[in-house]
């Protein structure tokens, strides 16, 4: 059927835009593909759990590597039509409690997906904030605002990425001779979690809509830089809208292995490719050959680095989960200056449920998601950051990476509080 189309598409134009749309649609890809949540209730379970998901190969959406399932927990997987037929009756044999998050996975793609919007929306002028972006596309909204906002943005690039993309960053905030303390923020270092993006996007626009109206976000601006990369796994975003929608790691080629990519969260030279991290490539939380091997994770480690007197805050945006994590993600112990972390956390969780209702859990990594060595987030409280926090954005699973896009400006309202909430909390003095 699919050579028929091809024919076709060589005499009749229509046939060609029908390939192009297809192109977006990763060629049916997920056709019968289902998202399973399972619930191990006893450590043979979890045990039986664990083996089934390495033999089958499945991708892991919640926790984040198989070493982390274990009694009580839930786990996410998404699994093809043909192995779902297997491990379903296995699951049920072993007694373990499943549902079914999703039934099918490509419908739930071709839904979330932005393509039944209008193309047009994505032009600029008049961009919008409540649909997905593309990586030209938000490059291109990056380029407008350092032409139209000159005053408050400034563009650069920090290097380049495995395939040659530039890496780049935003510095939000009005110009000054006084040296002015910064707020870091990045977002996508995992490709498949499109929301986080989406939210670096919503933070630029709301800063400078409210700028002259909002007088505590004015404040933020005259007093404070932000440095904002919308998109840090620059190749890996690309390749989710283009091949895989549910690639996590970077795209970067191994000597040895046919696998490609590295977990661009496991790559930090903090405790590197411990627990929580993989050695093995094929896998989604390989650590690299070494710290920093990706040039996407070197150039930030670089920028970073260099800016660490003036930068005071560290803000990394993942999905999904809906927590507020601060270190350590490595081990379970607590930070020098918990108590001003911890009240920082405890506020902006407050002022996000006060929003829509919409409950965060927070606390350090380690004991509130799961340990994990080599993040970002740990390495940069290590680096003399003293505010380091990874926020884990909607939902809980119901639609997982999937969140439709009518719930973007919900969900970026609701984090923009809390945003705020930690940013007011660096200019006052913690005591
Ligand atoms: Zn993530």
């Amino acid at each position: 059927m699919r050579k028929l189309h091809r024919k076709v598409a060589a005499f009749l134009p229509f046939w060609l835009l029908f390939e192009q749309a297809a192109s977006y649609l990763y060629d049916n890809r997920y056709a019968g593909d289902k998202v399973i949540r399972a619930v191990p209730d006893n450590e043979a379970a979890a045990k039986t759990l664990k083996n089934l998901t390495q033999q089958f190969k499945v991708d892991l959406w919640q926790p984040g590597s198989v070493s982390y399932i274990s009694k009580g927990a839930f786990v996410d997987v998404r699994v093809s039509r043909n192995t779902s037929q297997i491990l379903l009756p296995y699951l049920q044999q072993a007694n373990i409690q499943y549902t079914v998050l999703i039934s099918d996975l490509q419908k739930a793609v071709e839904k979330q997906s932005g393509l039944k919007s209008s193309r047009n929306r994505r032009s600029l002028p008049g961009y919008s904030y409540e649909i997905y972006h593309s990586l030209e596309e938000i490059q291109s909204w990056m380029y407008h605002l350092n032409k139209s906002h000159s005053d408050l943005v400034h563009m650069f690039s920090i290097g380049k990425s495995y395939e040659g993309r530039p890496l780049f960053v935003l510095k939000l905030g009005r110009r000054s001779q006084v040296y002015k303390k910064a707020v870091w923020m990045d977002c996508g270092i995992h490709a498949r979690e499109w929301i986080g993006p989406a939210f670096c996007q919503w933070f630029v626009k709301e800063a400078l809509q409210t700028y002259q109206t909002d007088p505590a976000m004015r404040r933020m601006l005259n007093q404070l830089y932000f440095y904002i990369m919308p998109i840090l796994n620059v190749d890996g975003y690309h390749f989710s809208w283009t091949h895989d929608r549910f690639w996590r790691k970077t795209r970067s080629k191994n000597s040895r292995f046919r696998c490609y990519g590295v977990d661009a969260n496991r790559n930090w030279k903090v405790k590197w490719c411990d627990e929580g991290a993989s050695i093995h490539p094929c896998d989604d939380t390989y650590c690299g050959p070494f710290p920093e091997s990706e040039p996407e994770v070197k150039a930030v480690a670089h920028f970073l680095r260099k800016h660490r007197k003036q930068i005071k805050a560290y803000l990394s945006f993942h999905a999904y989960a809906q927590m507020l994590l601060y270190p350590y993600s490595y081990k379970y112990a607590t930070i020098p200056n918990f108590s001003c972390v911890e009240s920082a956390a405890f506020n902006a969780v407050n002022a996000l449920q006060s929003v829509y209702g919409i409950r965060y859990r927070y606390g350090p990594a380690s004991s509130t998601l799961y340990v994990s060595s080599g993040s970002s987030m740990d390495w940069a409280y290590k680096n003399g950051i003293p505010y380091a926090f990874a926020f884990e954005l909607r939902d809980t699973g119901h639609f997982g990476f999937l969140l439709p896009e009518n719930l973007i400006k919900p969900t970026c309202t609701e984090t923009m509080l809390a945003v705020k909430n930690i940013t007011m909390h660096l200019l006052k003095k913690c005591h």
